[in-house]
């Protein structure tokens, strides 16, 4: 297993944001490491997260098609996820019921980047 775990269940609780970075789930050709289920847990999350809001990024804020519960099995919230993009390269996340929220870095130009790229 090349990836170690950096994903404490504190960081995963509650009030604690997520400060995700894309890259540490990646190789340096952009492919998946291998992870653990809980790590491909939350990073599965972190990609729908990244499509939706690259594929609309223009919106002020984004429905994600997410349960909050999606983070982490024993997770018991009903709430869903609304996310929008907060500064070039940077992704915000909550969730609408809890205070469950994160940020997600350096996802541009990955395999889930939607954004529709003008040649200018
Ligand atoms: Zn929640």
């Amino acid at each position: 297993m090349l990836y170690v775990g950096f994903f404490s269940n504190s960081m995963i609780g509650k009030s604690m944001a997520l400060k995700a970075d894309l890259r540490h789930f990646l190789d340096e050709e952009g492919h998946v490491l291998e992870l653990t289920d809980q790590a491909e847990t939350i990073f599965k999350f972190l990609i729908k997260i990244v499509s939706s809001v690259s594929k609309n990024i223009e919106m002020p804020l984004i429905n994600v098609d997410l349960k909050c519960t999606t983070r982490a099995d024993e997770l018991s919230c009903e709430g869903s996820i609304e996310a929008r993009c907060i500064a070039i390269g940077m992704i915000e996340w909550h969730c609408d019921t809890c205070e469950a929220s994160g940020t997600i870095s350096n996802w541009q130009g990955s395999l889930w980047d939607k954004q529709e790229h003008t040649i200018h």
